[in-house]
């Protein structure tokens, strides 16, 4: 919950705020950017909605927030809020929302499928979300791309009765999983579904890739909203640098259209300028790397 004693000086008035207690995790300003931006170290509400669909994206942004630092003074309907989440990206694909402080507010994801819905990387454990899961079905496998981005899997697996899917270089972080990829991979989890090793922030990084369209790509790929390409954080890479450069490289052998990460923004582009943005970033990373 918000404490309006702790509202951020760069906040605009009105009724929506973001406090003191924001871990500039940047889910807001992915979910609502037109009233959300980012100051030293923290979101602020640059803009008031005044229209109702965009007080609506700011509510989902204050239900996702992990550290419940965003606040409304208004007499919204919140709980009438809770029933977007989780919210289409592109069928049969949503964003869960309720990120969780655990993951430092990373993303997690969720694909609809006749043979069991997948939840990839874990959002916070939370009553709302778990009905509108279970009324979407359940969830039959969760897919782990790394150690940080774990939060409240082994609550939704023990709920749900899923499967954990994580490579063993990461399994410290959920030693109950029930599927442990070894070796270099790539791995075929199931038709369309395949998971591709790629080393760099940890060891055992790995990313979801489904039906050629959709990469998941936990905190190895984001886009960079400012420079409008393809990025990876140096600054973030907790293991090699140099093996994120080859992990990277690899990735241009993939078909894909949509880049969906733990950490950042989204992004939708045509496959071949995909491949094209990975194969720039990739030289761009190789000028910057440190041995
Ligand atoms: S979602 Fe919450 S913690 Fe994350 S940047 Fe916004 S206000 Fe801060």
């Amino acid at each position: 919950m918000a404490n309006l004693k702790k509202r951020v000086v760069e906040n605009v008035p009105g009724d929506f705020y973001v406090d003191s207690t924001c871990i500039d995790c940047d889910a807001c300003r992915q979910i609502a950017p037109a009233v959300f931006g980012e100051a030293a170290e923290t979101s602020f509400v640059k803009a008031q909605p005044q229209a109702s669909a965009d007080r609506r994206q700011a509510l989902r942004a204050l239900l996702s927030c992990p550290t419940g630092s965003i606040g409304c003074l208004g007499d919204d309907d919140v709980k009438g809020v809770m029933s977007d989440l989780p919210l289409a990206i592109e069928e049969p694909v949503y964003y869960c929302g309720y990120n969780s402080p655990k993951s430092y507010g990373g993303n997690s994801y969720l694909i609809r499928h006749a043979a069991g819905n997948w939840m990839i990387d874990s959002p916070k454990f939370v009553q709302p979300l778990v009905q509108q899961l279970e009324a979407l079905g359940g969830i039959a496998h969760i897919f782990l791309t790394h150690r940080d981005d774990v939060a409240d899997a082994e609550r939704y697996a023990h709920h749900f009765g899923s499967r954990r899917i994580i490579h063993r270089d990461e399994l410290s972080s959920q030693p109950g999983a029930e599927v442990v990829l070894d070796g270099a991979g790539p791995w075929e989890l199931a038709p369309d579904f395949l998971a591709i090793l790629t080393p760099g922030h940890t060891k055992g990084h790995c990313v979801l890739q489904y039906r050629d369209r959709f990469l998941f790509t936990g905190d190895h790929l984001d886009w960079d909203r400012d420079e409008q390409h393809l990025a990876a954080s140096e600054d973030y890479c907790w293991y090699s640098w140099p093996e994120q450069i080859v992990s990277m490289e690899r990735l241009a052998d993939y078909r894909f259209e949509w880049v969906l990460p733990g950490h950042g923004q989204k992004v939708h582009l045509p496959a071949s300028e995909m491949r094209s943005e990975i194969l720039c970033l990739v030289e761009s990373m190789r000028e910057h790397k440190t041995l």
